[in-house]
């Protein structure tokens, strides 16, 4: 079934990549395999399965059936020839770090990628020799002007974590690749669904499969796709050596998840832009930042890029606004809960105030409190309802102050 999958629309590969009932005694769902120890009938059949070939079981944290039928569709979806699934999203980035990269290299980093990726490379991996660089996300092709002869890769992510700002992934990559470096995207905003990865030249794509794919706030995942065996091979090798095992169980639910992400993303978007468009009209509200606005800056960039959106946006409220009154805001929210991620079928908000949304290398700051959104799959009129409490205990903090 898997194989005929490629010529069919999104849709019905979402719902038929990786799966293989005929494997599994027709069981829809490709079973958990709960494997530590696998065995063998000869010491022949141990040497095939310790070379880790596809699809072969050799030990558990090496992959099962639950975690190729995850790979398998992900692959299929993103237009890969490679996934693999990891313990976590930022899983991903440690992998290609310590797969693809020694000491003494260079790494450039947007500086609006997710931030415990920036704490990574400009913090941690600076201990062991790894040489990153934090860069203006909006630059696009003058990026070149940063590229050294010892520059191995260069991490992006558009829309970027808590600012949602865009950047030119194709002028990125095309002088990127001019140069021989590697191009790795954090495409958890856009889903496997939203954009076509490898058209727009990146290499390594990777998601934390922890928001919209495993979809319900209960399981921690990533994926990693690429298109390159050689690279393949050295990050599947890394994940194996470093010992990046994802559990069975946590494979199954990212793949039980994915089943109806197409129709779960669709009311996210529908819901959010209810929910941004009134946003915006509010007189308390400096910026929605939300590239499918017209009014976003970004949005040039999201029309030619992006197929559709999701309920993920910020709120820059107006400088006047004191960040008391804003945290008044959000603690009286009900239906919104204060909440750490997002990508679940909840609404969340978090408030973005203070150092987390600066933008280091541009020297961006916002003028105002802001903070983050994400809108579920809840009525969106109750959901407006909820930000009207909001808004008035703000009035009230406001009149206090
Ligand atoms: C949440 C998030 C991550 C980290 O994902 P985990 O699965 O928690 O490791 C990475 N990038 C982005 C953009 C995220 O939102």
């Amino acid at each position: 079934m898997a194989n005929n999958t490629k010529r069919t629309h999104r849709d019905t590969r979402l719902v038929h990549s990786g799966s293989h009932p005929e494997r599994h005694d027709g069981a829809v769902n490709t079973p958990v395999y709960r494997v530590s120890t696998v065995v063998s009938s000869d010491v022949e059949e141990m040497r095939r399965r310790a070379k880790h070939p596809p699809e072969t079981l050799a030990y558990g944290r090496a992959g099962t059936p639950t975690h190729w039928g995850l790979q398998e569709a992900i692959a299929d979806l993103e237009g890969y020839k490679h996934c693999l699934a990891l313990p976590s999203g930022l899983s991903g980035v440690m992998i290609s770090l310590l797969g693809l990269c020694q000491s003494g290299d260079h790494v450039l980093v947007a500086d609006n990628v997710y931030g415990p990726i920036r704490l990574v490379c400009c913090d941690r991996l600076n201990g062991w020799g790894l040489d990153a660089e934090l860069f203006d996300a909006s630059t696009g092709a003058d990026v070149e002007e940063l590229i050294r002869p010892n520059t191995k890769m260069i991490i992006v992510e558009s829309p970027g974590s808590l600012t949602f700002d865009m950047t030119d992934i194709p002028a990125v990559s095309n002088v990127a690749h001019a140069h021989g470096v590697l191009v790795l995207a954090d495409n958890t905003w856009a889903t496997p669904l939203l954009i076509d990865a490898p058209a727009l030249g990146i290499d390594i794509s990777i998601h934390s499969g922890t928001k919209y794919i495993g979809g319900h706030s209960d399981v921690a995942v990533g994926t990693l796709c690429v298109d390159d065996d050689d690279i393949h091979h050295k990050l599947k090798w890394a994940a194996l050596l470093f010992g990046y095992g994802l559990s069975p169980d946590d494979a199954y639910l990212a793949l039980r998840g994915l089943r109806t992400l197409g129709v779960r993303l669709q009311r996210h978007e529908d819901n959010a832009r209810v929910v941004a468009t009134w946003l915006q009209d509010r007189p308390e509200v400096e910026r929605v930042m939300y590239p499918p606005l017209a009014s976003d800056p970004g949005h040039e960039i999201w029309k030619r890029d992006f197929s559709g959106a999701n309920g993920l946006f910020g709120v820059m409220f107006k400088s006047g606004i004191s960040e008391a009154a804003c945290d008044r805001f959000i603690n009286t929210l009900s239906i919104f809960l204060r909440g750490f991620s997002w990508g679940g079928y909840e609404s969340l908000v978090m408030s973005t105030s203070g150092d987390s949304i600066k933008r280091p290398a541009s020297g961006w700051t916002p003028s105002g409190p802001s903070m983050r959104l994400h809108v579920g799959l809840e009525d969106p009129s109750d959901l407006i309802a909820d930000l009207e409490h909001g808004f008035a205990a703000m009035a009230e903090a406001i009149a206090a102050e």
